[in-house]
């Protein structure tokens, strides 16, 4: 489904260069919950920047569906972005003056989705995720695990293949973390594919397949 052959990342500023990602061969396949581990600084945002087309390789190749993705255009890369992956991140990224289903209907606004089909799909999102109490509600009346399920209602709200997680637990306890994986292991049932990043190496265990990165190089 997605699949990074011999990709190496370098950053560059005018006095250093970083090697963040020194070739790395990951084939995410359809179906699969993978999680990525590592110490601070491996890489592990970089390389899920790159897994969802947010940033691209210095070198090697990523293909999506057997496409290798330097032939697409940047428009037809946005529309691939935005029709194929949701995104979860640590800090939530939601907007504090739109309500909670007004957040989540978001990404509906960049597709050809009338104003009734996207309060309807927002709101299937949000029973997903067992919010659909919470709808009127502002992020900042909500707990950090209810922030967190918005987020997830609002990545898979276009009903996304592949679901990308940076630390999606992150930011909250254990009790509340294992109720988002809980979440995302429903989701992955459902037949999404995820990939996400983690500190905690519990939750990662829980995963299909762990990816271990040590100073930009896959050790596992
Ligand atoms: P992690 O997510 O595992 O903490 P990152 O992918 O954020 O690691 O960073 C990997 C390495 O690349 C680090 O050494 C970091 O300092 C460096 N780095 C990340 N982003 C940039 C950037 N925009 N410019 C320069 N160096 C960067
Ligand atoms: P943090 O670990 O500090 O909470 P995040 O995990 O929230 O950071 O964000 C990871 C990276 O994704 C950052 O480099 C950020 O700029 C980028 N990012 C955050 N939100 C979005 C978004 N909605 N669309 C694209 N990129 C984003």
């Amino acid at each position: 489904m997605i699949k990074l052959q011999n990709v190496e990342k370098v950053y560059r500023t005018s006095s250093i260069e970083t090697l963040a990602l020194n070739n790395i061969n990951i084939d995410v396949r359809k179906g699969e919950f993978v999680s990525i581990m590592g110490p601070s600084g491996c890489g592990k945002s970089t390389l899920l920047n790159i897994i969802g087309l947010l940033d691209a390789p210095s070198k090697g190749q990523i293909e999506i569906d057997g496409s290798p993705v330097e032939r697409y255009t940047d428009k037809h890369l946005a529309e691939l972005r935005n029709r194929k992956l949701g995104f979860i991140f640590q800090s939530f990224h939601l907007i504090n003056d739109l309500s909670v289903i007004d957040n989540v209907e978001i990404p509906l606004l960049y597709r050809n989705t009338s104003a009734k089909q996207r309060r309807e799909l927002a709101q299937e999102a949000l029973e997903k995720v067992g919010l659909s109490n919470r709808m009127k509600h502002f992020p900042k009346q909500l707990s950090g695990g209810q922030k967190q399920r918005v987020a997830i209602a609002r990545a898979i709200v276009g009903k996304p293949e592949i679901i990308l997680a940076d630390e999606p637990t992150g930011n909250l306890d254990s009790a509340m973390g294992n109720e988002i994986l809980g979440i995302l292991q429903k989701l992955n049932t459902d037949g999404a594919t995820i990939v996400m990043v983690t500190h905690d190496e519990a939750m990662a265990k829980k995963t299909d397949r762990l990816i271990r990165l040590f100073d930009g190089t896959q050790v596992s």
